[in-house]
């Protein structure tokens, strides 16, 4: 579609807040949400337009990028057009979905919204699977091949009856002396006044991307038209071929192939959590072979995971007098737990001693402090090592 060109004054330009908003004398951009359509966008002069809306029913404000150079004589607005004809595409798509889904399944569209990324139609029914999408599809398209005119008929209120409209009209619309019905061959008569192509081969293709139930038995379905469908397919099939590589698998085995890999990790998980319980208990019984210091029991140790640390820390708290500082390796940086059952010297104190020399951060009881501590995990072992036992070298006296 070509862009619009139109010269106009400016009525009004003023900001709100960080907002620049203009009037004009005459305007043709179409504002945002009206008919549940997406607005125009463009210029007006050399600012560039961003929100197009009606102010109860009154003047349309144009927000702009930045304020109007006003010359005293009119300015030139510019729509861009190739968002017009996507918008165009999206709505009579609308048009040809819930004519052809009323037409295979007899539901009928109770809800309609265009989105900056996808379109949704709401119908009356709730018996939908992907067959029933892709019958759909398959009729549009046949549809567009065939080249159907889409025509626009300004009708006189007294000739509406000869026209089989496929939804009443509100009594909103009642009220009006002429009618604009967007007649799509003998598809589809609807009254509506939004933007629309003017053949169905404009509309390329209509895909249907997903599906789900609103209130208690509608559905509520998604769909792309145009570059839109087209961009859709070209970037999920991108990602499948990325996806079927990596997996080394194929498009019609790649269901097979994931489930057979989350029943995998299923299992690893379950090794995983049984070793982690076995080892966390086999360093229990070696801590309690230990000999306690001055009566108290100190451990700091790099474990192999998380879930091990956990472990033996939740043994450890069972125990008293003892000191333990956990670390484990995490994909970012270093993990730990710190617990403590020793009376002079608990959790938080031990925390904040550390936190004098080393990055740490974390949080918890008086027991018990769990978090992350910034550094080389041998070297921030040694460090809580030294620190824990200058404690109790120096008689408790840090
Ligand atoms: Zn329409």
């Amino acid at each position: 579609m070509q862009d619009v060109r139109f010269f106009s004054a400016l009525s009004k330009q003023y900001a709100e807040g960080k907002l620049n908003k203009v009037e004009l004398e005459t305007t043709l951009f179409y504002p945002d949400s009206e008919g549940g359509q997406l607005g125009d966008r463009g210029k007006i002069g050399n600012a560039d337009v961003l929100k197009v809306y009606r102010v109860d029913g009154g003047a349309l404000v144009h927000e702009v990028s930045e304020p109007v150079t006003d010359t005293g004589r009119p300015i030139e607005c510019l729509i861009n057009g190739s968002r017009r004809l996507d918008i165009s595409q999206q709505h009579t798509a609308q048009h040809l979905l819930s004519a052809d889904i009323f037409s295979l399944y007899g539901y009928e569209t109770v809800g309609f919204a265009m989105g900056e990324a996808y379109s949704s139609i709401d119908i009356d029914g709730d018996q939908w699977d992907w067959e029933r999408s892709e019958s759909a599809e398959r009729m549009m398209l046949e549809q567009i091949m065939a080249k159907v005119d889409v025509e626009i008929l300004e009708v006189p209120k007294n000739d509406i009856h000869l026209y089989p409209l496929r939804k009443k009209m509100s009594e909103k619309i009642e009220q009006l002396g002429t009618y604009r019905i967007v007649k799509i061959g003998h598809i589809d008569y609807s009254l509506c006044g939004g933007f629309h192509v003017s053949n169905l081969a404009q509309l390329g293709t209509v895909k249907i991307i997903k599906y789900e139930k609103v209130k208690s038995d509608w559905t509520r379905l998604y769909y792309l038209a145009g570059f839109r469908a087209l961009i859709d397919y070209q970037k999920k099939t991108r990602l499948l071929h990325e996806t079927t590589r990596s997996l080394s698998t194929s498009v019609d085995e790649l269901n097979y192939r994931i489930h057979n890999i989350l029943t995998e990790h299923q299992e690893a998980k379950r090794i995983n959590r049984k070793l982690s319980e076995n080892l966390a208990s086999a360093l229990y019984n070696s801590f309690r072979s230990q000999k306690a210091t001055d009566n108290v029991k100190t451990v700091v140790e790099i474990l192999p995971s998380e879930e091990i640390a956990k472990g033996l820390s939740g043994k450890l708290l069972h125990e008293q007098n003892t000191i333990s500082f956990l670390l484990y390796e995490r994909p970012k940086g270093n993990g730990y737990i710190l617990s403590s059952t020793q009376e002079n010297w608990n959790a938080q104190s031990i925390f904040r001693k550390v936190k004098e020399f080393l990055e740490i951060k974390g949080g918890g009881t008086e027991k018990m402090i769990q978090g992350t501590v910034e550094g080389n995990i041998t070297a921030v072992k040694e460090k809580c090592e030294s620190i824990i036992k200058s404690y109790f070298s120096s008689g408790g006296l840090l």
